[in-house]
């Protein structure tokens, strides 16, 4: 592990109003631990930045000392790049305020909140913008790499609503990007991931959103699973975009509307979130109830921030976690077959196949307006693969690669960078899609040395 001299920490901690944590310090393994326990690696030292002041001295004392550079948002990313072996960690965690203005629809977060702090902060004012669906994942990362959620079908993706960043770029320099400044950088950042510098703020646009939505469960049973897909997938091709109905097959974790001998067992689940009007909302997920003789059903009129939270339970630290994922234009037959055939061979009850509908809004964007490019996209599929010993990994990981590979032909060839698991840097191209050569420019222009590239790389 490279080690920073005595005199660079002290200079560090004169300079850094945040806390350096070192190997020696009790808190250190606690300060390197992100979501995925897949990911352990031990950084040499980490700088928890208080304010965007701290930024800049902890990317020039990195840079001065030749240690690599990882950034930590809430440390979510599957690939676990928040983390570095023998480098700086620049830990943003601490950084979290969020700061609305109602009037205006804007929000100003700084990187370190998470969703929940996020949609704590906006609902207080009525207002949300589409973030992910499991409340622990960072702003950060999640909208650097695009972001989508519940909301996304309405109103796009998390960086469709990103009005401007602050940024420290690799010289160690603090920029605005927006419209008006630095394009390039805005342009870059809003889907091109970690390769560009620092983000110390993101300004959001928000949009009324709740507070009450209606939201909940319709879980199938798996051999039901042909009809109710097929169904499934004829309902949100005309469905309102208030509407999103996400798919998961999974073991039946033991939900309490659930008839106790259902538990453990293959279910398909259909999660409903409509964000119009409640009365409305009834009338247009009720054909949703007859897609064959359901399990049983959860869903009723609920704050947003809550639903928002409803999945953390089952994405849980701690677990180990790999994921291959795909983008769809159209679900044909083949691929619904093929997530019925793996859900009958699911190597552990935390594994589950995800499938999120995000057509509409996003896909009305064009290609070249931002450096997320997948306007092509209508479905987004996960093979979240999850189990807690090492031990299970090999029989795990060959069971969604083995789905990914039996998917890929129905699939668009496009995948979400933030779905990206270590062992994926080949497909940084695929991910970053169309705009690949020109984020691949504004590298050169903007971090020519590659100080930033322990993200889903953009080689300059
Ligand atoms: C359980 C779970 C559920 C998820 N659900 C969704 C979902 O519904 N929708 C969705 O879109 N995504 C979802 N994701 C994926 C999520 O968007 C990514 O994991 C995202 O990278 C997490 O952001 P983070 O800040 O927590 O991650 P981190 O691991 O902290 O950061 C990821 C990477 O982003 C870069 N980075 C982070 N912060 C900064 C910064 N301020 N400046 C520069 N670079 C930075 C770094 O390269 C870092 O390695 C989910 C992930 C998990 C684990």
């Amino acid at each position: 592990m490279a080690t920073l001299h005595n005199g660079a920490i002290e200079e560090l901690k004169r300079h850094v109003k945040g806390q350096i944590v070192l190997p020696t310090d009790p808190n250190y393994d606690e300060v390197r631990k992100i979501w995925n326990a897949m990911i352990n690696r031990r950084p040499a030292v980490i700088v928890q930045c208080k304010g965007p002041d701290d930024v800049p001295h902890a990317i020039q004392c990195a840079r001065r000392n030749g240690l690599e550079i990882s950034v930590r948002g809430a440390g979510h990313n599957i690939a676990g790049n928040a983390v570095c072996e023998g480098g700086m960690m620049i830990d943003l965690s601490p950084m979290k305020n969020v700061r609305v203005d109602a009037a205006k629809k804007r929000a100003y977060v700084e990187p370190g909140a998470t969703l929940a702090e996020f949609d704590e902060a906006v609902q207080a004012h009525g207002l949300a913008t589409p973030v992910g669906i499991n409340s622990t994942t960072g702003i950060s990362g999640l909208t650097l790499g695009g972001g989508f959620g519940w909301l996304t079908r309405k109103y796009g993706m998390t960086v469709d609503n990103v009005a401007s960043v602050e940024l420290v770029t690799a010289n160690g320099k603090k920029v605005r990007a927006s419209e008006n400044e630095n394009n390039d950088l805005f342009w870059a950042v809003r889907g091109g991931g970690g390769n560009f510098g620092v983000v110390t703020q993101f300004e959001f646009a928000l949009h009324p959103v709740g507070p009450q939505v209606l939201a909940g469960l319709i879980v199938y049973p798996l051999d039901q699973a042909k009809q109710v897909l097929r169904q499934y997938r004829e309902f949100v091709a005309s469905a309102p975009e208030e509407l999103s109905v996400w798919v998961v097959i999974r073991q039946a974790p033991p939900l309490p509307f659930l008839p106790k001998e259902v538990h453990g067992k293959e279910i398909v689940v259909l999660a409903i979130f409509y964000c119009g009007d409640i009365g409305a909302g009834e009338k247009v997920i009720a054909p949703l109830r007859r897609f064959g003789k359901t399990h049983g059903e959860h869903i009723g009129v609920q704050p947003y921030a809550q639903w928002q939270k409803a999945f953390d339970p089952l994405l849980t630290p701690g677990a180990r976690n790999y994921w291959k994922s795909h983008n769809f234009r159209e679900l044909r037959d083949e691929a619904l077959d093929t997530m019925i055939e793996f859900a009958r061979k699911l190597p552990s009850p935390q594994c589950e196949i995800f499938v999120a509908h995000i057509a509409g809004a996003a896909n009305r964007v064009p290609t070249d307006a931002m450096a997320y490019s997948h306007r092509d996209a209508r479905f987004v599929m996960n093979v979240h693969g999850r189990w807690d010993t090492a031990t299970q990994d090999a029989t795990g990981i060959a069971w969604a690669r083995a789905f990914f590979d039996a998917t890929t032909p129905h699939a668009s060839g496009g995948t979400y960078v933030n779905f990206m698991t270590e062992d994926e840097s080949g497909r940084a191209a695929a991910a970053y899609g169309a705009n690949y050569a020109r984020l691949a420019d504004i590298k050169k222009q903007r971090d020519p040395e590659n100080v930033f590239h322990l993200n889903q790389n953009i080689k300059p």
